[in-house]
């Protein structure tokens, strides 16, 4: 399982899409840790609610996420891969449907061009799915999360769940999200009613 990418058939309409990082936006991350096996999987507060929000408001929801635990050596893809499954169950009982997840599982010394915050997991969700980069949101926690959704010229939200409240003091002016919020929850009240 190099990759799971696009769970459902191609369209060749454009999409109403939304990139969410993993650890740390949708799921608790074990700071300085990894998320090893499925049972160090835990929702946080309000992030299962929020991707149904979503869902019912149409949009596809994509994962974009690094997990150089692999690459590394600490943790084997059948881990990831129960973790994944367990991630979408847990989902699909909450009525949450995701359209794709793509994930790095080179080392983060592998210099590989997937590994955010370079653009490979974007590029390959692009070829699979069609989607307009300046009306698409991508959600994260680190600074390279926003490096890579701007880089591929999406509008990004940073959370301060995760690394977020840490990564915040690395935002650089040339680099900076749209909008920060306190978590994916707020992150999603702002996209479906961006006036308020
Ligand atoms: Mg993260
Ligand atoms: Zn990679």
């Amino acid at each position: 399982m190099p990759n799971i990418g696009k769970l459902k058939s191609k369209s060749n309409k454009a999409e109403k899409i939304i990139f969410i990082d993993r650890d740390g936006v949708i799921n608790e991350d074990p700071i300085g840790d990894y998320v090893k096996q499925w049972r160090d999987f835990h929702f946080i507060d309000g992030a299962l609610e929020a991707l149904r929000r979503l869902r019912h408001a149409n949009f596809a929801i994509v994962v974009i996420s690094n997990q150089a635990g692999i690459g590394d050596g600490i943790f084997t893809k059948e881990a990831l891969k129960e973790t994944t499954e367990y991630m979408l169950k847990e989902l699909k009982k909450g009525g949450v449907e995701i359209r794709g997840i793509y994930y790095c599982l080179h080392g983060k010394e592998e210099n590989c061009e997937c590994r955010k915050p370079k653009t490979g997991l974007l590029e390959q969700a692009a070829r699979e799915i069609k989607f307009k980069p300046k009306e698409t949101f991508f959600i994260g926690d680190k600074v390279s999360d926003v490096q890579a959704g701007e880089r591929f010229g999406l509008r990004t939200l940073f959370v301060l769940t995760g690394h977020g409240e840490k990564d915040r003091m690395r935002l650089n002016d040339a680099e900076y999200p749209e909008r920060i919020f306190p978590s994916l929850k707020e992150a999603v009240d702002y996209i479906l009613n961006p006036k308020s």
